[in-house]
């Protein structure tokens, strides 16, 4: 099968990006330079514009309530 679109980086911007591509049907190609992943959470906070993203890219209704953390409360020492 060839690819029609190279997507250099499988950060967020990347995945979010080959998943819309991917669902109509384009056929991509996602690459990155590092063969882990990247440990720390890095999406604890949505904002309504970044959920309305990954409603796109398929996740289910459901999803958020079985996957959420219900309450977040940020400590900061300043
Ligand atoms: C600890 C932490 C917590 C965070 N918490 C939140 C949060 O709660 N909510 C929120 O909205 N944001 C949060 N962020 C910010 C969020 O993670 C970034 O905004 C987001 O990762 C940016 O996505 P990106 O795809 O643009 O870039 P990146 O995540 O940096 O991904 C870029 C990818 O491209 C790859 N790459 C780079 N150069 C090349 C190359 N030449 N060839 C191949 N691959 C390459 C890299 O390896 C990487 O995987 C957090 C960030 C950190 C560090």
């Amino acid at each position: 099968m060839k690819a029609s679109i190279l997507v250099v980086g499988y950060g967020p911007v990347g995945a979010a990006t080959a998943c819309l591509l991917g669902r109509p049907g384009v056929h991509t190609i996602v690459i990155d330079k590092s063969n882990t992943v990247f440990a720390q959470p890095r999406a604890i906070a949505l904002d309504n514009e970044a959920l309305c993203v990954l409603q796109m890219a398929g996740l289910s209704d459901d999803a958020f309530a079985r996957i959420a953390i219900p309450y977040v409360k940020p400590h900061s020492p300043f």
